[in-house]
């Protein structure tokens, strides 16, 4: 490979979220995003996003690991627990707060509840900016107060535009659409769109492939990278899986899970195949993740959720090796 391919092969991740067990809408992310990156020679990152500590448990980090051999999946170099690697995450945020990009908030979920008369139990957009500008530091706003602060994110005025290879073009108002964001939680640890961002930039990542559920995230993570030097990696949101219902799977249901399948003698291929299938590639007859690098056309892969039906359901289930 010479200096030029080499600087043209792109660079993807897997980032699994261990809160729950994986499903066959991820497994069929996972592949995509593993396919994209590997025709063009390009290396795979894997980080395994666990930051949401309340729920994430370490079974389900191994379990996320097993799930992707079993697919077929492997990844390039280490291997990023975010929970283990705050450094670099909680050195940027220190960078935004020098320069005045973040500021204290000190508000509660009910805080937030209250200014906003949402219904209950649900926090909306946009946060309403109570604390902007009504704290000079960390310490003061925490000693006025009685209570722990976290740092939200000074919002830039006027539209994001997001351009993605695969979903329509996105155009928000993100003070008027989400408001300031957190960056660190008054609980201390980074917020999500912040740890995405630094890891993605640590990782040298190129490329993002994944569901469109994260489109919405993305304006958010586009202003994070402007604000810290970073290049943007390319975006490639794919539809979702959904149920015969339309709803999209949900990380609870068990009986869609990875770890379900192994345990009841799937054969991975027909996961393959499926997601093969559902993307326009050709399947071959029992074709692994790697014998079908080459195929992936992301221009034939439909715009719309994919349906999980029963009856294909079923088929994965009797898939035997
Ligand atoms: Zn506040």
């Amino acid at each position: 490979m010479n200096t030029d391919d080499r600087e043209r092969s792109p660079v993807g991740r897997i980032a699994p979220s261990p809160t729950g067990r994986l499903h066959l809408g991820h497994a069929r992310s996972f592949l995509l995003a593993w396919w994209s990156v590997r025709q063009r020679g390009g290396r795979m990152r894997l980080r395994i996003e666990d930051l949401d500590a309340e729920r994430a448990q370490a079974e389900h980090i191994d379990g996320c690991r097993r799930d992707l051999e079993w697919l077929g999946l492997d990844w390039d170099g280490e291997v990023i627990v975010q929970s283990k690697g705050l450094e670099e995450i909680n050195a940027r945020v220190d960078d935004l707060l020098r320069r005045g990009l973040v500021y204290p908030c000190v508000c509660s979920r009910a805080d937030i509840r209250a200014a906003q008369s949402a219904p209950q139990g649900r926090v909306t957009s946009p946060y309403p900016g109570t604390c902007r500008d009504k704290f000079t530091s960390v310490e003061e706003a925490e000693r006025k107060t009685g209570r722990d602060a976290g740092l939200r994110f000074r919002v830039p005025s006027g539209s994001v535009e997001v351009v993605d290879r695969l979903a329509p073009r996105l155009e928000v108002d993100l003070q008027s659409e989400v408001g300031d964001f957190l960056v660190a939680r008054r609980n201390g640890l980074p917020a999500y769109q912040i740890a995405v961002v630094v890891d993605d930039a640590r990782q040298g990542i190129t490329e993002v492939l994944r569901g469109d559920d994260l489109l919405a995230s993305t304006p958010a993570q586009k202003v994070l990278q402007e604000a810290l030097g970073y290049a943007h990696p390319e975006w490639v949101h794919v539809p979702l899986v959904t149920d015969r219902t339309g709803r999209r799977l949900a990380k609870r249901a068990d009986d869609l899970s990875l770890a379900e399948l192994r345990a009841g003698g799937t054969d991975p291929r027909a996961i393959v195949a499926w997601t093969a299938r559902g993307a326009g590639m050709p399947t071959g007859e029992r074709a692994s993740a790697a014998q079908l690098v080459g195929e992936l056309d992301l221009a034939r892969l439909p715009r719309d959720p994919v349906t999980l039906d029963e009856a294909s359901l079923d088929a994965l289930r009797e898939a035997r090796l």
